[in-house]
């Protein structure tokens, strides 16, 4: 089992009117009711359960460009962008650190993925490196063997998923957003 959720204490008034009704308290639910209620905009969050009770406090709590698709790039750039910011914008502890993502490699051929990987960043300027010898060994203290080459992203981190969410839920509240916790939505209509 892992670590407890921090909790969220919960609002206990549905307003009759609102701007906004987001259904869900994960992390896409959460960080959407935050924007939405920084913006100046009125947001109700239901969620069925407790903040963060399903797949946004089980992930193992990466924030990776490392190896994304090309496709993906635009977006985990700037998703990395928002997560630097997450301590100062929700003003608590989202367990965010900048302590970057190593791949290892056994092979030749791995390396030569690496490498057109780390062409194909290039233009991100996220400080992707091929990594050998006693600098790769330097990122791995503590590893039980050698490996031959690694591909290296310093700008990458990970945060907490126990404490990620409940932290973008709080600032949402002081920001004004109301959130219901233990509030399925079973329907909606016009
Ligand atoms: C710190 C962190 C790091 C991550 N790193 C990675 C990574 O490296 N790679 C990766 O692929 N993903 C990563 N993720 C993403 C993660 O694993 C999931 O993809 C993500 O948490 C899904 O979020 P979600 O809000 O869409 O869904 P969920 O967390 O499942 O949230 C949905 C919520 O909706 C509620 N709900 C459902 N139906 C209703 C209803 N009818 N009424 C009210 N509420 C309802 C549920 O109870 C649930 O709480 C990371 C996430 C975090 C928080």
């Amino acid at each position: 089992m892992g670590p407890y959720v921090d909790s969220v204490i919960s609002d206990e008034v549905m307003p009759a009117a609102t701007g906004v009704v987001v259904i869900g308290g994960g992390i896409i639910g959460t960080f959407a009711a935050l924007t939405l209620a920084g913006r100046g905009i009125q947001v109700v969050l239901c969620e069925k359960g407790y903040i963060a009770c399903e797949q946004s406090s089980r992930n193992w709590g990466w924030c990776r460009q490392a190896g994304r698709d090309v496709r993906e790039m635009p977006l985990i750039v700037q998703s990395l962008q928002l997560w630097r910011d997450m301590n100062v914008v929700t003003e608590s502890d989202s367990g965010f650190r900048q302590c970057g993502v190593l791949y290892v490699g056994e092979s030749d051929a791995d390396e030569a993925r690496f490498a057109d990987w780390a062409q194909m960043a290039k233009p991100y300027d996220i400080g992707a490196l091929i990594v050998h010898g006693a600098e790769l060994a330097a990122l791995m203290p503590g590893a039980s063997r050698a490996y031959p080459c690694g591909l290296f992203v310093p700008t990458d981190g990970c945060a907490e998923p126990q404490r990620a969410v409940p932290a973008m839920a709080g600032a949402a509240q002081r920001k004004g957003a109301i959130i219901l916790a233990h509030c399925a939505l079973r329907g909606a209509w016009n």
